[in-house]
């Protein structure tokens, strides 16, 4: 609670204040609905993206820790299990409502350590209070079903909960993504043990003690910190029966396979390359504003964002015009009024975005709009990572102010170009140009990602064309980021999903994810079975 009222504090001054927090208070575990100081002796220092100032120390949760952890959600599943569905759907009514209370709050703690804009924020915490709100129909979600079978004879089936299930959380969406874990996993009866993002763990700290105060038992939800020890540890250990991953490629398919080595339930999340196709018959103005919006927003930092642009026919032309509203947008600090985009979440990001718009320009494309080096008026006291001459030794993290990049265009990609086969995840949009809405599909099929994809025209025909035969989990009709509604699910395709997607989030699929379904036959017959032998034939 100090950190995260720390943080609060923090946020409320910061427009007029940028000073460093006072004494930044440590991150606690969160075991048993209590906040506790870690003994951790590795410690992660955590900074404002827009001002590097230090925020708070996340611990790297101790061994004994990790398995406090265990041991607090073990022992509270029976009695949650036991707990009626309707005084479980009480407490998510609870819950649902202080999020909505306190949405504010948990916005400034995204602002202030995530670095998106707080009315960006605003939506971080809606879309995940969606997930919340939609589990309080659990009492109609969680029915089974039954037949009768055969004379006196009927089926019926259940959904149990799992037991320990855990969440390992990225840090581009610190209230969506670990509200896509926390109601499904506990209205269902499972408890959890969830990782936030090492990078902000703030909000699900602040959604610990709100769940706390909506009525949540001891020991239902659990909350660790660290990093790849952290993970290895939920992975290994023996008593968590599922594990929901969101993050990049790299983490999630070794997440994915150990875990499923290990014999656990494993729905894994992964990376992007979302495209848009623009049609010379659209609505231009409107598919130019979704483009830019949906490109630069979150400073791109979302699995959604819309990162190449698949130019067909003359819609080339129209580049430049997307180039002016791009530069129209708005760089700032997250809590500055009228800020469109926020800072990039490290130094290490901008560096890596940097290099990969470098290596465009090697590879011949062209950079239309150069976002590289920007630099916000009201944030004067950068050392810009920029600024230092490469091959020189970084100076420490904590010297390096401000890590921005302003939105980038990259004109006449190629598909072998790196900046196309790689998630650049900042505010670069890559350019494709084809002829025909044919070409663009094959294209879109040919790329390994396959989560969001968008198209803009106003042919019914070439819509349903594109719809039916492109290969992505999402795809968008006019509408740029089609992140379903809870009440569907989130169907990531091809790399962009680890396991071939059969475990998707929220929805229907994401409450099949945390519950076991037992099928039941009985036989009760009303007069006495009168054959004289067992029959050994499979009952039919
Ligand atoms: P990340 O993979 O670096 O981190 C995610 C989590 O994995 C963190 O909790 C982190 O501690 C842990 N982790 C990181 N490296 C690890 C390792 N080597 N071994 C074990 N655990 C490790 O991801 P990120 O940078 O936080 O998030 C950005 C990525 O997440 C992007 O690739 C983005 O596309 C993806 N993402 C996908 C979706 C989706 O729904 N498809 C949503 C949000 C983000």
């Amino acid at each position: 609670p100090e950190a995260a009222a720390a943080a609060l504090k923090a946020a409320e001054d910061y427009p007029t204040n940028h000073q460093p927090i006072e004494s930044p208070g440590n991150t606690q575990n969160f075991l048993d609905n209590q906040f506790l100081d870690s003994k951790a002796s590795t410690w992660i220092d955590l900074f404002d993206p827009a001002t590097n100032n230090l925020v708070t120390r996340v611990p790297q949760s101790t061994d004994e820790e990790l398995r406090a952890a265990v041991e607090s959600a073990r022992k509270a599943f029976p009695a949650w299990r036991a707990t009626s569905l309707l005084h479980r759907q009480q407490i998510m009514f609870k819950f649902v409502a202080l999020i909505r209370q306190h949405w504010d709050r948990l916005a400034a703690s995204i602002t202030l350590e995530q670095g998106k804009t707080f009315a960006d924020a605003k939506g971080d915490v809606l879309r995940g209070l969606q997930v919340a709100e939609t589990a309080c129909g659990i009492t109609t979600q969680m029915t089974g079903e039954v037949l009768e079978v055969a004379k006196d004879m009927e089926t019926k089936s259940y959904k149990e909960p799992l037991g320990v299930v855990a969440a390992i959380c990225p840090f581009n969406f610190p209230a969506m993504i670990p509200l896509w874990s926390m109601p499904i996993a506990t209205i269902t009866g499972n408890t959890l043990i969830l990782k936030p993002s090492e990078r902000d763990p703030g909000a699900a700290m602040i959604l610990a003690e709100l769940a706390r105060s909506a009525g949540f038992p001891d020991g239902v939800i659990n909350i660790v910190h660290g990093s790849a020890r952290t993970v290895d540890f939920i992975i290994d250990e023996p008593t968590i029966k599922a594990i929901s991953f969101v993050g990049s490629n790299k983490a999630g398919e070794y997440i994915f396979t150990r875990g499923s080595a290990n014999g656990k339930r494993v729905q894994a999340n992964l990376g992007a390359k979302n495209h848009a196709a623009l049609l010379p018959d659209c609505d231009k103005n409107h598919a130019l504003n979704a483009i830019a919006g949906a490109a630069y927003g979150a400073a791109g930092q979302r699995c959604m964002a819309l990162s190449a642009l698949v130019l067909v026919g003359d819609t080339k032309s129209w580049l430049p015009e997307l180039a002016e509203r791009a530069k129209g947008l708005k760089v700032d600090g997250g809590f500055e009024p009228g800020a469109d985009l926020g800072p990039l979440i490290s130094p290490q990001s901008r560096e890596r975005i940097e290099a990969l718009i470098s290596s465009a320009e090697e590879e011949g494309a062209t950079i239309l709009l150069d976002g590289r080096g920007y630099k916000p008026e009201k944030y004067p006291n950068g050392n810009w990572v920029r600024d230092i001459p490469r091959g020189l030794t970084k100076p420490k993290l904590a010297n390096v102010l401000i890590v921005k990049i302003g939105p980038t265009i990259i004109a006449d990609v190629r598909p072998h170009m790196k900046c196309y086969s790689e998630e650049i995840f900042g505010p670069v949009l890559v350019c494709i140009n084809v002829d025909t809405i044919d070409e663009g599909i094959e294209l879109i099929n040919a790329n390994p990602y396959g989560n969001g994809v968008a198209i803009f025209t106003r042919s019914g025909s070439t819509a349903i064309k594109f719809q039916k035969n492109i290969e992505a989990g999402q795809v968008g009709i006019n509408t740029p980021i089609p992140v379903p509604l809870p009440m569907f699910s989130f169907t990531g395709n091809k790399k962009s999903v680890a396991g071939g997607g059969a475990n998707t989030f929220y929805g229907k699929s994401g409450l099949n994810f945390y519950t076991q379904t037992k099928t039941v036959t009985s036989l009760w017959r009303s007069e006495d079975a009168v054959a004289a032998k067992a029959s050994t034939e499979m009952p039919t």
